[in-house]
């Protein structure tokens, strides 16, 4: 029956960036689904942990910095020997700087595309040898209305997020064959700490939601619905595809 395609009963996701905001609302989607869950930060993830906790789910916290290249190898080796197989990676660690162009030095330039660019190609990399070896999984990397739009102020997070776009695509052409499934999820403008600093400039914060056809912020809870789709087995004929989620910001 078609609800059961969506389940994720008996697999196991990890999610990085898990401890706060759509990293904390796809883990508990996730979790509600059926999934067992491991949720990667530099800080610790137990409200994450307790929310899934408080209705039976199951969720393993890897605290890492995943700026440090050790961290790729540490997430997968610490979920396989939690729960001895890995179905679901979801990309979802990011950061943003806001700054003229012209004052972004090198080390901040760096340090977004380290982190948004870099690590999710590595990440993806070993998880998807992971998959391979596995006969299957499924990939969801988090991009950005940047992914499509320019932005202002945000050249470095503007450059990372098409980058996850293309990466998109490239690896799930790759990859389909093995039967892994390679797609992002582009939020619109979501209340998080990402956007506290946008949030709180009024006027900047009225225009933004002027622009929003739903008229309103997005939620980490109204990407839930895409995470489990693009995690199941219901999108699996469904390949390198950048889902918005976005209350109509890119179709205005
Ligand atoms: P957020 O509230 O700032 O959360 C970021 C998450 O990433 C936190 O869990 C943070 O935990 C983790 N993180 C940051 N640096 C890390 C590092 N070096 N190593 C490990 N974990 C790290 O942001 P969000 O809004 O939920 O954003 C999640 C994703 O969605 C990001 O990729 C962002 O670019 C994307 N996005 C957000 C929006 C939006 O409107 N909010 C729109 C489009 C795309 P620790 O600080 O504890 O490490």
């Amino acid at each position: 029956m078609i609800l059961d395609k969506f389940s994720l009963k008996d697999k196991v996701a990890v999610v990085t960036g898990a401890n706060t905001g759509l990293g904390q609302g796809i883990s508990v989607a996730l979790a509600q689904a059926g999934a067992k869950v491991c949720g990667a930060a530099r800080r610790s993830c137990e409200d994450t942990a307790k929310k899934i906790e408080d209705f039976g789910g199951e969720f393993k916290e890897i605290i890492a910095d995943l700026s440090d290249r050790k961290s790729v190898d540490i997430l997968l080796s610490e979920a396989l020997e939690a729960y001895g197989r890995v179905d679901i990676l979801v990309n979802n660690a990011g950061m943003i700087l806001r700054e003229d162009s012209v004052n972004v030095s090198d080390e901040y330039w760096y340090k977004v595309i380290e982190l948004n660019q870099n690590t999710v190609f590595f990440l993806c990399r070993e998880f998807g040898k992971h998959f391979i070896s596995q006969g299957g999984g499924k990939i969801i990397n988090i991009a950005s209305m940047l992914s499509f739009q320019g932005g202002i102020r945000v050249a470095s997070y503007c450059a990372s997020k098409s980058a996850v776009a293309g990466l998109t695509k490239a690896l799930a052409n790759e990859w389909a064959k093995y039967n892994i499934n390679v797609n992002a999820i582009a939020p619109g403008y979501m209340a998080t700490n990402n956007t506290s600093q946008l949030r709180s400039d009024e006027d900047r914060s009225e225009a933004i939601i002027e622009r929003i056809p739903a008229g309103r912020w997005g939620t980490p809870e109204d990407i839930a619905g895409a995470a489990v789709f693009l995690s199941s087995e219901a999108s699996s004929y469904i390949n390198g595809f950048t889902l918005a989620v976005d209350g109509g910001w890119l179709a205005r």
